[in-house]
């Protein structure tokens, strides 16, 4: 039998990811800080709850796509938090770009409740998201794993679902993919400032990059559809980028391991979202080197 499946944070990420699940034949419960967030989906017969609580009462799987891990939290605890409407043989799967730490405290107690609780971070923008097409890193146990597939496989792209490892691994690929991801923007957005400063004409210093061993999906798809359209991403706002930056440094450092150059990409990063304002795209790092040109 098909699992109810619970929805809670209706925004850039999880307005599409819900839309595709219903497409996919699950029944929704939902909530949002913003009602107005659920109307199409409760239009198509998705049933609203008042709280985070009564969601997971209603429903077999709980997925959260929340801002930040604290506000993960938040909606985990108290009497109208997820874990209060929880019981044996239901699941909670976060898939915000958040930290194990998030579920310090909680995983332990609520497995022994016999509630699973498993990791489930997405990339894709959200573009992938209300196109079914995410990539998703699931750490949970292989069994978990494939019985969830097909909650997953609503919302992803069935090649790339990955189950990366148990518990917390997952958010952990994730801060990687946007650790690297953020380092390219800033790599190429220097490179190219200082070429076209030394009198290289852009395009022709972007297709010669291309062409090189220095080339990158950035290069050949990311700057094309900012110097093309002008898009700097706006469906994830710079906020929620240096919160994963921020993020990404305190796993680093609780592992031991130096991160200079992330700490590097952070400040422009925290440049950028102080230029241009929290909701302005991720991508806007790269508009401080244009602005620096004055292109
Ligand atoms: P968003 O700010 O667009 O959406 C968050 C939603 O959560 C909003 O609708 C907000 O009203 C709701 N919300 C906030 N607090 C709530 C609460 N206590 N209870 C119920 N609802 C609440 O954010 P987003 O871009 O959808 O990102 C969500 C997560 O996905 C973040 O962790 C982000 O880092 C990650 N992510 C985003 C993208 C992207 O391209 N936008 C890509 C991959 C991962």
């Amino acid at each position: 039998k098909r699992p109810i499946v619970g929805f809670i944070g209706l925004g850039n990420m999880g307005s599409g990811m819900s839309r595709n699940l219903q497409e996919s034949g699950f029944r929704l419960v939902v909530t949002d800080l913003r009602r107005e967030a659920a109307e199409s989906l409760l239009a198509g017969g998705a049933e609203w709850a008042d709280t985070a609580a009564e969601v997971a009462r209603r429903s077999d799987v709980v997925i959260t796509m929340l801002p930040t891990p604290r506000i993960v939290s938040a909606a985990l605890h108290g009497e109208n938090g997820i874990l209060a409407g929880l019981s044996a043989g239901k699941t909670w799967i976060d898939m915000s770009t958040s930290v194990p730490e998030v579920a310090d405290g909680v995983r332990e107690e609520a497995e022994a409740r016999g509630i699973r609780v498993v990791d489930a971070p997405v990339s894709g923008m959200s573009v992938g998201a209300a196109s079914g097409m995410l990539q998703i890193f699931v750490g949970a146990d292989p069994e978990v794993f494939a019985e969830l597939l097909p909650v997953f496989e609503a919302m992803g792209d069935p090649e790339r679902i990955i189950n990366v490892g148990g518990h917390g691994a997952g958010y952990a690929v994730k801060l990687m993919i946007n650790q690297l991801w953020f380092s390219h923007l800033v790599a190429t957005a220097e490179v190219l400032a200082i070429g076209t400063a030394a009198g290289v004409d852009l395009d022709v210093l972007r297709r010669s990059l291309i062409a090189s061993p220095a080339n990158s999906n950035f290069l050949e798809r990311d700057v094309l559809s900012i110097l093309e359209h002008g898009d700097y991403d706006e469906g994830f706002a710079i906020a929620l980028a240096c919160k994963d930056l921020g993020l990404s440094s305190d796993l680093a450092r609780s592992v031991g391991v130096p991160s200079e150059l992330s700490a590097l990409v952070e400040q422009v990063f925290r440049r950028a979202r102080r230029s241009y304002g929290d909701r302005a795209g991720e991508m806007t790092p790269f508009k401080l080197y244009e602005d620096l040109l004055g292109t």
